[in-house]
């Protein structure tokens, strides 16, 4: 039998921003079936049109420091 643990992790949002204008860049929720997948993005500031290899606002895990400051893991 494998031995399972437990530990505790913070989960920090991932945000991708328009290298135009500085707005966020919104998944609208089409892919392309391309390797690697491409998912569309719209900036929500100035319509700029972005095709990224993951969707945004992600979710990401971290693991958890003990005494770890405010920053990502
Ligand atoms: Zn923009």
């Amino acid at each position: 039998m494998p031995i399972i643990k437990e530990s505790p992790v913070h989960v920090v949002q991932v945000r991708a921003f328009c290298e135009e204008c500085g707005g966020e860049l919104k998944s609208t929720g089409f892919g392309w079936p391309d390797f690697p997948m491409k998912y569309e993005h719209i900036c929500d500031g100035c319509g700029n049109r972005y095709m990224l290899e993951m969707v945004y606002p992600a979710t990401e895990f971290g693991t958890v420091h003990r005494h770890a400051g405010a920053g990502r893991a």
